[in-house]
């Protein structure tokens, strides 16, 4: 039997959880599995598959989360967002999750398109996540539904305040848990935990976890998704630019550092966005005090 996130978050103080995104290659495709295997061996509470910004890899997000509930019979979380669907269109999609008895969503807005400047919603679509949620709400408690959180404050909004608020009116519409975005500086966690208190938002909040293993790709990855590179970070790894091993062997043990620091401080567990690889999540793992 399939599990609500909900209910495993009730019984374990700390969970370990696994994003992987759809692979673009049918080599990657069938390696997928093998990856997702191997975290399950390293105790792997649930996966979750990322929801791509348009085209057949939207598709590929359910088959893939479909594939790998069967195969290992972990909860795994379907990413899902308002860009370019109708309310209709959204309803639709949430039914075939129903019927392939997939129970965890991550509700998201999503970005503007590549090449536009603002987001806007599509015609007769959503604005904004809360709206989402309230739609898969339609559904009764079918569904148990995670949020995007930013410990630095969403890109798009003015203040930090502000942000909270609008996690606020995204848990009391119906979100159950908070995964955040990637951030390098265990204050800024911290101190959303304490912001997000004090607004009484009462439920998990998992900090993402990236491990550096290309400091051009984190650039980039930094670059689009709004997270500041503290300057620490640039120093430890501008200078490794173009040395694969040197990089990898910084990355894991800055990741093993932080991961270590989010648990002592009472982080309740850790959500890795693992990229579809196994190695360098698995030494992180192998190496904190879970
Ligand atoms: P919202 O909560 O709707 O917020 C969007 C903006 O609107 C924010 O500035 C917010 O402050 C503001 N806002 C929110 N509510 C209100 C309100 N009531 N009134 C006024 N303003 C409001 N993107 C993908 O495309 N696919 C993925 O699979 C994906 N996975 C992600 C996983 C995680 C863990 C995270 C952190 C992000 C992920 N994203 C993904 C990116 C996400 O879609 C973007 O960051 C998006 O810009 C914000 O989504 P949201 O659900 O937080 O939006």
């Amino acid at each position: 039997m399939i599990r609500k996130i909900s209910d495993i978050l009730k019984e374990k103080d700390r969970t370990y959880s696994f994003e992987f995104f759809p692979p673009k290659t049918e080599k990657g495709r069938a390696k997928l599995p093998e990856v997702a295997g191997a975290f399950k061996e390293l105790g792997a509470d649930w996966f979750a598959v990322t929801y791509g910004a348009g085209g057949s890899t939207r598709e590929a997000t359910m088959e893939i989360v479909d594939e790998l509930q069967k195969k290992f019979n972990v909860p795994v979380m379907h990413h899902f967002t308002c860009v370019g669907h109708s309310q209709e269109e959204l309803k639709k999609i949430l039914g075939k999750m129903k019927e392939k008895n997939i129970k965890n969503i991550l509700a998201l807005r999503g970005d503007a398109p590549e090449g536009e400047e603002f987001w806007t919603p599509s015609e007769d679509g959503l604005e904004y996540c809360y709206q989402l949620i309230k739609l898969i709400k339609t559904f009764g408690d079918f569904f148990s539904i995670g949020v995007a959180g930013f410990p630095e404050g969403h890109v798009d909004c003015p203040d930090k305040e502000t942000d909270t608020r609008h996690l606020k009116i995204k848990i009391d519409s119906g979100g159950e848990f908070v995964i955040t975005q990637l951030f390098f500086d265990n204050k800024d966690y911290f101190e959303y935990l304490e912001r997000t208190k004090k607004a009484g938002i009462n439920v998990r909040i998992l900090p993402g976890i990236i491990t550096i293993t290309d400091y051009k790709v984190l650039l980039k990855f930094c670059g689009t998704c709004g997270a500041t590179i503290p300057q620490k970070v640039h120093d430890i790894f501008k200078p490794l630019d173009g040395d694969k091993e040197a990089t990898y062997k910084a990355g894991v043990e800055f990741a093993v550092n932080q991961c270590n620091e989010l648990l002592r401080g009472g982080a309740p567990g850790l959500h890795f966005y693992a990229l579809n690889k196994i190695d360098p999540t698995k030494e992180v793992l192998s190496k904190i005090n879970r």
